[in-house]
């Protein structure tokens, strides 16, 4: 059985930088379940994965506007120390909340200079090549359930 539409496949990964860092691993956990066609992963790896097959191993490289995009500077924003209450101190890569009009967002401190502080809203993997070592483990038909919700069920997926 082939990927396709209407099909999900379980996949181990393993992700690498353009440095070849590893960013990201399945290894130690449950292959990955994404329902194809229903944009559950980065679109340049989602074409990749069509017409592939249990067994298939294969190296995908993914650029950052088939991946996570580009950084966006409206992402970006200069906020007063002020703002971060309740925190002892400030450091460059602590993460936050932020609320915004489209609903609560995942900042990262980018800058700390006196009395401001740079956040960065942007994907962390935003304007980064992506580099896909993948081997398919299983492919089946989705449920009509899972084809309704837009994503897997059960293992790798969701359980709700
Ligand atoms: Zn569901």
């Amino acid at each position: 059985m082939q990927i396709a539409e209407r099909t999900v496949a379980l996949f181990n990964y393993t992700l690498t930088n353009a440095a070849g860092d590893v960013i990201d691993s399945s290894e130690g956990r449950t292959p990955l379940a994404y329902l194809h066609g229903a944009g559950n992963i980065v679109p340049g790896l989602e074409k990749e994965m069509t017409g592939k097959a249990v067994g298939d191993k294969f190296n995908v490289v993914v650029q950052p506007e088939e991946g996570y995009g580009m950084p966006n500077p409206i992402m970006i924003q200069v906020v007063p120390a002020a703002a971060f209450q309740g925190v002892d101190k400030l450091e460059v890569g602590m993460e936050f909340q932020a609320q915004t009009p489209q609903g609560p967002m995942s900042v990262v401190i980018a800058k700390i200079e006196n009395d401001e502080v740079t956040v960065d809203g942007n994907h962390p993997l935003a304007g980064q090549t992506l580099h896909f070592e993948i081997e398919v483990m299983e492919v089946r038909d989705a449920s009509l359930e899972e084809l309704a919700h837009g994503h897997v069920h059960g293992a790798g997926g969701h359980h709700h």
